[in-house]
């Protein structure tokens, strides 16, 4: 069975609640509002506009998922200024981009970490968008496959094929993001391939065969069309050119 692709926007720390309302409506607008059926279409806003995002998609009745962007793995306490599961949960999200290199560079967060609230994601019947990638230095020393192979094993460790099989892998080497600096395509497709294969070890190859992975970094109209034409590519996770309905729905649009 074909693997249906999803477009990601991971908007980061951007938009305040009256720029989010706004930029999810001119995304809602679009396709007349007969959402296409064989893409699915994913918003992650900042956890405040994740409720007004999802009121106006809502209300719209527009075929866009939100996801968060990042989550803790307990359900609650004392745990200060931290985000749970059920809490997005109620919201109505999906599921969560865990491990971006920025939670990673940034927060110190750790392959453990990672593993912990992808747990936490799928034990409450959410998915994860589980992001991997090499910085400079590793794709230098010719190490790429053995360290992003290597971080999907943690982020999986102790996750079934059942819950496995709904998450998501997003395959984002750090000197692509943000950057403008886009890995090609084939570049891209060795890795990505890399991974199915070791979704393939972990879970088996049916399972492996239905998991999606996406590419991340610097993608936009311009080269999403290589990207997209890749056998082991079924999508991206887009940081910049999902700020904009206008990219965002030209790389929706490269989907169908
Ligand atoms: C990202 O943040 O996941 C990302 C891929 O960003 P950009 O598209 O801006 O490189």
């Amino acid at each position: 069975m074909a693997r249906k692709p999803m477009m990601a926007g991971n908007w980061k720390m951007n938009n305040t609640i009256a720029e989010a309302v706004v930029l999810t409506q001119e995304i809602s607008n679009n396709f007349d509002r007969e959402w296409p059926e064989d893409v699915d279409v994913v918003i992650c806003p900042p956890y405040v506009d994740l409720k007004p995002a999802k009121t106006v998609l809502d209300f719209d009745k527009t075929k866009v998922a939100v996801n968060a962007q990042n989550v803790f793995w307990e359900p609650s306490g004392a745990y200060t200024g931290e985000i749970s599961v059920p809490m997005i949960k109620e919201i109505g999200c999906a599921g969560s981009i865990v491990g971006h290199s920025e939670r990673r560079e940034l927060f110190g967060e750790t392959n453990e970490d990672v593993n912990r609230k992808v747990k936490a994601l799928v034990e409450a019947g959410l998915y994860a968008i589980v992001c991997v990638g090499e910085s400079l230095g590793v794709r230098d020393d010719g190490t790429t496959e053995e360290y992003v192979t290597a971080q999907v094993r943690a982020a999986f460790a102790g996750v079934d094929a059942m819950d496995a099989q709904r998450c998501v892998v997003a395959y984002e080497p750090i000197w692509a993001i943000g950057t403008g600096r886009t890995a090609t395509p084939e570049q891209a497709e060795a890795v990505c391939a890399a991974i199915r294969a070791t979704l393939s070890e972990l879970f088996g190859p049916a399972v492996a065969e239905e998991m999606r992975v996406l590419y991340g970094g610097s993608m936009n109209p311009a080269n999403v069309e290589g990207l997209m034409a890749q056998p082991n590519i079924d999508g991206g996770l887009i940081g910049g050119a999902s700020l904009k309905a206008d990219s965002f729905i030209q790389l929706v649009k490269a989907c169908l």
